[in-house]
Parts: C-alpha cells; structure tokens; sequence
C-alpha cells in the first residue's frame, strides 16, 4: 500500500532536510511545548547542569526529530542519532554511548523498538553516566564499568504506551505532540514555499493546509507536489483552483484522507459493518503492518471524528459512513 503519509519518499529526504526548522523561533506551533522545553533547557544552563533527558511522543511527521536538533543547537551542542531497531545488541549502544562527548545529545528515535539488553544498559547510561560492559560468557564473564561524559537523551516514539515503565520514568520531561491547526500547517508551508522559491497564494496555502493531516511533514510533502502540477499544468503559481486539482491526482481528499485512511474507513465500513473489530484484524483487512495503521492512520482518523476506539475495538462514526457517501446505520456513534 503506497500513501503519502505512511512512506518516505527517499528523494523528497534531501528537500525535507532543507526544511527543517533550526531554531526554536522557526519551530511552528506546540506553543505549550516550546515553553516547556525552554523552561527545562535554560533552567540547566543557568545552574551550569546538564539537562534532563527528554521524551517526545505523537504520530510521526510531528517535528519531533526537529525539535531534537533544536535542543542541541539550544544548547549548543552537537547531537548523534540513532534509532531502536539499530540498537539491536548491547555493544551497539555502547559504542554510541562511549563516543559521546560532555554535553552531547544523544537522539533515539523508535526508542520503543529498542531490544532489551540494550535498554537495560541504557538505564544506567541515563541514571548514572556509566555503562557495563560484559566481556565473555557463562561463569567466566566480568564486567567492565565504563564512566561516560554527561550527556542529555533525547527519546522519540509514535508508541509512548509501548515503553516499559523503568524507561519512561528515567526522563525527566517528557511532551506530547499535538496535531497541528490549520492556521500553523499554513504558517509551516508559507515558510517552505519561501524557501523552495514557490509562488504560493493565500487561498493556495490554505487550500494544502487544510488537506495536510495536521501533520508539517505532510503538508511540505503536498506542497511540492502541488507545486509539479502547477508548473507542469498551469503558470506556476499555486491557488486554490491549482491546489484542488493537484490533491486530486495525488488521491488526497478534502479531509486530507489519502487512499490507506479511505481503505481502512472503507474495510471498516463494508467489511465489519463499520465494527468493532480488532485493529490486527483491520490491518489484514487493508493489507498493512498493524503498526502503520495503529501508528500512522489511526491517530488523525480518531483526531478527525472518524473512528472511534472502544473496548470491543475499533468502530467508524456516523461522520465516516457519510464521507463515504454511505448513510450511517442506528448503530453508528455520533
Ligand atoms: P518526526 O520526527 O516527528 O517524524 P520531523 O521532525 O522529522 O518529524 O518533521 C518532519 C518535517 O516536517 C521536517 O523536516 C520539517 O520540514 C517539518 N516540520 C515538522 N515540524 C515543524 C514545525 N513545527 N515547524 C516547521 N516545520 C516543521
């Protein structure tokens, strides 16, 4: 299943870089957030300590990875990434670990995938700046402690319900991301069409804005796909008209939806007379990873009033049905 939203478009990677907002004040939107975080990072300059390590969590294309790099420029530091599933052995995370120089960031992103032995690592790593490192096997084996330089971890998840308690309670911040208003995503494409060199109107602006999930990532994703159709099929400069006709071909609809949240909606409707029914079952249903769909679709399906979690499972609302221009059963919730 191919969909805007779910997959990276490598070539679009470079752009997206270009993008990125570098300092705090180029950060949209997440005002309660930004304020938390400034608090939490100068309130540790100003003492002359390192930082406490920092959580960031919600649906992907957020800016949690931006506000990453943020904090270390904040801090004027340099940052490492990393990600869970590249944290497979315990050794992995102490070359990472050990390479870190006083002050550094250390960014994880996927933290939730992380394997265990290395999580386990990462506790001490985190409470105490120090690492044991095990050398050999069975009863033979010593382990070596290792100091480490002071640093701040920066942890980011799409699955904060799937972190083990003893990771969680070692950050010392942790923060929500929120799906963005339209007037932000507007301010957000605004800013990329500056710099992309596009000729983007008001009324085209606020035309992608509205069909971007409430997601930046996706609405810069539009933006320069828009952007083709408008130099491909028009003058160049994006209005409303330009922007309508381009989402069209790329399947995206008034709401944003694209064709994965349309076949998720789609199978819940026809398939399970609109639910409840388990999100494994759903993610069979529409040929997609459980993930992807509870990670990626899920979250704005749920923010936009269109599907509902119950205990019994995942049902589509009243509102679904008639975006599908079906006619709700009784049953349907509101
Ligand atoms: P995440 O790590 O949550 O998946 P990223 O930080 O990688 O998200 O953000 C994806 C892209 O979206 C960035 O490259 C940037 O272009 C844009 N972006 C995200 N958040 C913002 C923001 N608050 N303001 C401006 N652009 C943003």
């Amino acid at each position: 299943g191919v969909s805007l939203a779910a997959h990276q478009d490598p070539a679009d990677q470079d752009v997206e870089m270009s993008l990125r907002p570098r300092k705090l004040s180029e950060f949209v939107g997440q005002a309660r957030v930004r304020e938390q975080l400034e608090l939490v990072l100068h309130g540790a300059l100003k003492r002359g300590d390192q930082p406490d390590h920092v959580l960031f969590s919600g649906p992907p294309g957020l800016g949690k990875t931006s506000l990453s790099m943020i904090i270390a420029t904040e801090l004027g530091s340099s940052i490492r990434v990393t990600s869970g599933p590249a944290l497979e052995r315990p050794g992995d995370l102490a070359a990472m670990l050990s390479n870190l120089a006083e002050g550094d960031v250390l960014f994880i992103d996927e933290i939730h995938r992380i394997a265990r032995p290395a999580e386990e690592m990462l506790y001490l790593a985190m409470e105490d700046y120090r690492v044991d490192i095990v050398v050999g096997k069975g009863p033979g084996a010593t382990s070596i402690p290792l100091e480490l330089a002071p640093f701040t971890l920066v942890g980011a998840t799409t699955r904060s319900g799937a972190l083990t308690g003893p990771l969680r309670d070692r950050f010392g911040f942790t923060a929500h991301m929120e799906f963005y208003a339209p007037e932000e995503l507007e301010l957000v494409v605004r800013r990329s069409a500056g710099i992309l060199g596009v000729d983007l109107r008001d009324d085209g602006a606020a035309e992608i804005a509205g069909r971007s999930r409430g997601t930046p990532r996706i609405a810069n994703r539009l933006l320069r796909r828009v952007r083709d159709f408008a130099e491909v099929r028009a003058d160049g400069a994006v209005t409303r008209e330009v922007a309508r006709a381009a989402l069209e071909v790329y399947d995206v609809d008034e709401l944003g939806l694209d064709r994965l949240d349309r076949a998720v909606l789609g199978a819940l409707i026809n398939s399970f007379h609109g639910g409840p029914v388990g999100i494994s079952t759903l993610a069979v249903a529409v040929g997609e990873e459980s993930s992807t769909v509870e990670e990626v679709c899920e979250p704005y399906l749920v923010r936009a009033g269109l599907l509902a979690r119950t205990p019994r499972g995942r049902v589509a609302t009243a509102a679904a049905w008639r975006h599908l221009g079906l006619t709700p059963p009784q049953h349907a919730p509101g």
